[in-house]
């Protein structure tokens, strides 16, 4: 498929998942129609690669189909952005794998949806830590008991990626990626997903209870898997998800305004000049994030060092701090502008979803948690 068409189908289950983003939000439900229509486009294996049977699209494609979609819902355009992430930790990191591309070539042929399981109970949000741990089950199969908080459509996944340690003799940060089928993970579901946002993604608790074959170990080390993929496909992706989420905010303050200059042509309306600040500031956002997606795309098949390095760490870790912070920064000015038309729910200009949702942007791995790591950086790292 070419990258036109991938985007063609990208816009398509972009209008569909606006049409069904209010009843995804008040339900609390899995936005299936649009990834119905993700999966019908073939979109869903844009990060195996054309060797893989994957659309010809890069890694700028799929944060631009991140922001488009979440414009009109950000709760199918964050499940889209956490499929890729998974996927794309798997792609990049199969070395010769026979089982891996085989898998890739799937993901591609059936479209499979694919979860993410590195949260834990007891280290939280801490990506380098896990206590769950690979136990020999006996026949050359292996297993692990984790105890997942936050598990992103983990009802509705085909299969799930989970951060696990090595063993009881490794090192404590020494883990593997393990790629289960959902039907072979004993997923037992501990809790509700009734948030404040985001409510489409569907993020329960789960008790994962898995039994594998050691080929479903992605192969190579977690560490380079994590600074060269997973962390900056994660921060950037994401990034674009809150890009999308404030570009429609700012466009609903805009056509709050617009209406109010059409009803008095002869006068600029005295929220035009809040409105023209929250303009600044998403341009502003768009830039940053825009210069940092460029920068990973140029730097991600290159040397894998500079991607390890930890003036690249500490980039790629402010970009997603300073993306969280200004997407929640830009709804709240927004709602601003709109005033009370953005503050009820159910008209034009309604800001709640949009608002709602970008609270959880500092929560994805905590900001406080990553200002802690840039500090332990900052300590050795020279120039900022
Ligand atoms: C919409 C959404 C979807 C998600 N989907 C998934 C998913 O699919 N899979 C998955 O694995 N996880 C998922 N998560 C979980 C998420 O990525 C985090 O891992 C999780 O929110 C961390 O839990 P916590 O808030 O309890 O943070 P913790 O990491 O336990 O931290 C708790 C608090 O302590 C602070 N803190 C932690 N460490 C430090 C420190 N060193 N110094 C100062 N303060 C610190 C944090 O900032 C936070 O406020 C999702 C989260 C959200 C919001």
């Amino acid at each position: 498929m070419a990258a036109a068409a991938f985007h063609e189908a990208v816009a398509a289950a972009a209008g569909v998942a606006a049409q069904h983003a209010d009843d995804v939000d008040a339900r609390a439900r899995f936005p299936r129609e649009a990834i119905d229509a993700l999966r019908d486009g073939g979109t869903l294996g844009a990060s195996v690669g054309t060797a893989h049977g994957g659309p010809d699209v890069g890694f700028a494609d799929i944060c631009d189909a991140c922001r488009v979609l979440s414009r009109g819902c950000a709760a199918t355009g964050m499940i889209f952005a956490m499929h890729h992430i998974q996927v794309a930790s798997i792609a990049r990191h199969a070395g010769d794998s026979a089982y891996i591309r085989d898998y890739l070539g799937r993901v591609a042929s059936e479209q499979r949806l694919v979860a993410s399981a590195t949260s834990e109970v007891g280290t939280g949000g801490d990506l380098r830590r896990s206590i769950a741990c690979v136990e020999d089950r006996g026949g050359g199969r292996l297993g692990f008991t984790k105890n997942a908080p936050t598990v992103s459509y983990g009802g509705h996944a085909d299969d799930v990626l989970t951060t696990v340690w090595r063993g009881p003799d490794a090192d404590a940060s020494d883990q593997v990626l393990v790629l289960t089928a959902r039907d072979e993970s004993g997923m037992t579901q501990t809790g509700e997903w009734d948030t404040m946002g985001m409510r489409g993604t569907c993020s329960p608790g789960f008790e994962i209870s898995a039994v594998f074959g050691p080929e479903q170990i992605v192969p190579g080390e977690f560490a380079p898997i994590c600074s060269e993929t997973m962390v900056p496909w994660s921060h950037l992706t994401w990034a674009h998800v809150w890009l999308g989420i404030a570009t429609s905010a700012v466009g609903r303050a805009q056509a709050m305004v617009r209406a109010q200059g059409r009803r008095s042509p002869d006068v600029t309306p005295e929220a035009g000049g809040r409105l023209s600040a929250v303009v600044a500031r998403l341009q502003a956002m768009r830039a940053f994030v825009d210069a940092a997606t460029a920068e990973y795309a140029a730097l991600m098949d290159g040397d894998p060092a500079h991607l390890s390095s930890f003036g690249y760490g500490l980039r790629i870790n402010n970009l997603k701090i300073r993306a969280s912070e200004d997407v929640a920064a830009i709804c709240h000015d927004a709602l601003g502008v709109v005033g009370i038309a953005g503050y009820r729910n159910g008209t034009p200009f309604s800001l709640g979803r949009h608002v709602r949702d970008s609270l959880s942007a500092a929560l994805m791995i905590g900001n406080e948690r990553i200002h802690a790591t840039n500090a332990r950086i900052l300590l050795v790292q020279r120039e900022v």
